[in-house]
This record gives structure tokens, C-alpha cells and sequence, in this order.
């Protein structure tokens, strides 16, 4: 009997932000695949006989390649296995998502789309920004900088009104701005970045897009980016207090404890 697989988002970091269909997947999955960005708290929701297995990408280092993610799906999903492939935010925003489940359609496998919260959205309402405001902003767009060669972004083609929101984009920020503001962004716009949006870690660096790479420079990925109006809501409205304290690693650790218990 050929298993099922469950492209599951996992939220942007606060484990209370999946879906009750996501952590409803979690408690049935006999095998988990998860991203190296998901709030490790979900993993305590895995039955403790499941496999889990860490196929998180560091940026530098690429430890599973997209090809032998896709075959252990595969392989996993035709040993008969509920599968669940848990990915940061939502699996089809930057996830590759749409890429595994062609791969799966391919292969005749039977999968579920359960979508996530995702950062590019849960990230500035974390830290009191709200992506559209009447008047202010009434779009919004969403880009990648993972490279930043012009080719990448297509900085012409961005709207100059609106919120502009960037993830993967910290690495690149002066280069970023500077094109921005090549192609008509006010220097003065207000901007902010966000390190570890809705965690206990979280750091908001705000600024104009004049000097909020130099000012942001410290802040290291995963971080996003985010340039307009609404930013200036951002000292009101920051609703969201981070205490500071990471448990994911205490986490990991109870869970090793009980499986040797055999609990
Ligand atoms: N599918 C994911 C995005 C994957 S790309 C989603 O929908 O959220 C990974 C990038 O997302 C990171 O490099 C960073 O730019 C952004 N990101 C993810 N989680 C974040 C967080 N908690 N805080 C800030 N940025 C985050």
C-alpha cells in the first residue's frame, strides 16, 4: 500500500502559529522531513515512535540536496509511510514546494497541501507592522534576494507605492537598497529588519532605505526585510515582547531522553 505525503507550512517560528490541519498531520506522520527554519517545539508533537529526519539546508553547506529530498519522499511515501514534509512558513512561498510535489505527481504518490502562515506576512504583525493600511499601503510584494545580481530582482518592474517586503535578503542589503534607490525608492523610506520574527530571539532594526544596511549590518539570516509607510507604525503598535530565551535545544533533548526510555 503506497503511503500519503503532507507538504505541511510550519509558521514562521512561534509554534502556535500552524494550522490545527498542520499539527493534526504531525500527530499522525510516521515519518517527518523537516527544514532547518521550523520551530523545533513542533517536533514534540510527533508521535515519539516517527522518524524525523533534518533535512534543513544551512546556507553555506547544502547537507540534503532538493533531488535526495525528493527521493526519500518517495521512498518513504511507498514503504506505506503517513509522510510529512514540514517547512517553514508556507510550503509555496520561496519553499520549493511546488518542485516536490511535481516530483510526487511523477511519481503517482498521493499528497496534501496543508499551507502555512507565512513570514513574509507574520513577521512585520510581530513586530507591530501591519502590510497594508488603509491610505498608506494598499499592496504589497513580495521578493527574494537570495541573489543579488540585477537579473535576480527585476527592480524596474517593483511598484513604487505599497510595502515591499524581502526574504533571503539580508546578505545583500546594501546592494539591494542601493538599486532601490537607483530606481526611484525614496532614500528617506522608512525600513526596518527583522532577525528571527515571532521567536523569543526576535531583533528589529529599523531605519530608511538609506541607511538600514549599514544599520542592520550585525543581523545575520534567517531576517527579513521590509521597506515602506508601514513601517513607521512599528514603535506604536509593537505589540510582541521576545523574552530572550531559546528552549528548542532543551527540547530536542527531552525527546532523545524519553525515546531512550522507550516512553
Ligand atoms: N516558506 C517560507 C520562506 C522560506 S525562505 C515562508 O513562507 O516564510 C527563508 C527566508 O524567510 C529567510 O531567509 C528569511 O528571509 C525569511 N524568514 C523565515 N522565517 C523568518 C523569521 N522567523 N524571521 C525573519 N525572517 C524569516
Amino acid at each position: 500500500m503506497t503511503g500519503m505525503v503532507y507538504l505541511v507550512g510550519g509558521g514562521p517560528g512561534d509554534p502556535g502559529l500552524i494550522t490545527v490541519k498542520g499539527l493534526h498531520c504531525l500527530r499522525r506522520a510516521d515519518v517527518v522531513l523537516y527544514d532547518r527554519l521550523i520551530a523545533p517545539e513542533l517536533l514534540y508533537e510527533v508521535p515519539l515512535q516517527a522518524e524525523l529526519i533534518d533535512v534543513g539546508k544551512e546556507p553555506a553547506q547544502q547537507r540534503y540536496p532538493q533531488s535526495a529530498i525528493i527521493a526519500l519522499l518517495i521512498e518513504k511515501a511507498r514503504a506505506g509511510k503517513i509522510v510529512v514534509r514540514l517547512k517553514g512558513g508556507d510550503p509555496f512561498v520561496f519553499g520549493r514546494g511546488g518542485e516536490e510535489c511535481e516530483a510526487l505527481v511523477q511519481a503517482g504518490i498521493s499528497f496534501e497541501v496543508v499551507p502555512g502562515v507565512s513570514s513574509a506576512l507574520a513577521v512585520p504583525a510581530y513586530a507591530g507592522i501591519p502590510v497594508t493600511h488603509r491610505d498608506v499601503a494598499r499592496s504589497f510584494t513580495v521578493i527574494t534576494g537570495q541573489t543579488a545580481d540585477e537579473t535576480a530582482i527585476d527592480y524596474a518592474a517593483l511598484p513604487r507605492q505599497g510595502t515591499l517586503i524581502g526574504l533571503m535578503c539580508v546578505q545583500h542589503l546594501a546592494e539591494i537598497t542601493r538599486q532601490l534607490i537607483a530606481h526611484g525608492f525614496a532614500a528617506d523610506l522608512p525600513a526596518a529588519v527583522i532577525y528571527r520574527g515571532t521567536t523569543p530571539e526576535q531583533v528589529i532594526i529599523s531605519g530608511t532605505l538609506q541607511d538600514i544596511a549599514a544599520k542592520a549590518q550585525p543581523l545575520q539570516p534567517p531576517a527579513l526585510f521590509i521597506a515602506g509607510e508601514v513601517v513607521k507604525f512599528h514603535p506604536t503598535l509593537n505589540w510582541y515582547e521576545p523574552t530572550g530565551h531559546d528552549y528548542a535545544d532543551q527540547l530536542f533533548d527531552i525527546r532523545e531522553d524519553l525515546q531512550r526510555m522507550g516512553a
